[in-house]
């Protein structure tokens, strides 16, 4: 299991749906990042590629993110995220992904509810692994408009991944 845990609640994930669950949200925060926190969070979306990182151990806990330094960056950082889930239950470029997601609209509800009940720290010093402003997601993949970071500079999760059809 891989575990997303915040606000006293968890969302642990088989691996299959681990990949489900940050590519519909991949494809929401490619289309609306634009401040740099914005690609940090990007770059930690990246980081639970499981095809690097090892099978079942990926995850992460909200505390654990630097959401920012002052009270309105923190809002300004969950509403960005926020945005992204909202986004993602749109469906958004989910046709894209050469599979029907399943669960997907279950995991993204359960975190929206975390991020909801979520009173952002700035997670800074906690050693948990947030990208730092140097490790943010700066490329897009030209064929996908995905962003990817470190350790895929080759291309997004569409170009990389190996899909059965
Ligand atoms: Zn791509």
């Amino acid at each position: 299991m891989n575990v997303f845990s915040g606000s006293g609640q968890s969302l642990d994930l088989s691996n299959g749906g681990t990949e489900v669950f940050i590519e519909v949200l991949m494809l929401a925060v490619s289309g609306l990042a634009e401040a740099e926190w914005d690609y940090r969070f990007a770059a930690l979306l990246t980081l639970q590629d499981q095809n690097v990182m090892g099978r079942g151990s990926v995850g992460f806990d909200l505390q654990d993110i630097a959401w920012g330094t002052s009270t309105a960056e923190r809002a300004r950082s969950k509403d960005f995220v926020l945005r992204s889930i909202t986004l993602a239950l749109s469906r958004h470029r989910w046709s894209e992904l050469g599979y029907d997601p399943p669960f997907a609209r279950d995991y993204l509800l359960q975190f929206q509810s975390m991020v909801e009940s979520l009173v952002p720290i700035d997670g800074t010093g906690t050693g948990a692994g947030f990208p730092s402003p140097e490790e943010r997601a700066v490329a897009s993949c030209a064929h996908h408009r995905i962003l990817s970071a470190l350790p895929h500079w080759e291309g997004c999760f569409l170009c990389v991944r190996p899909r059965a059809s």
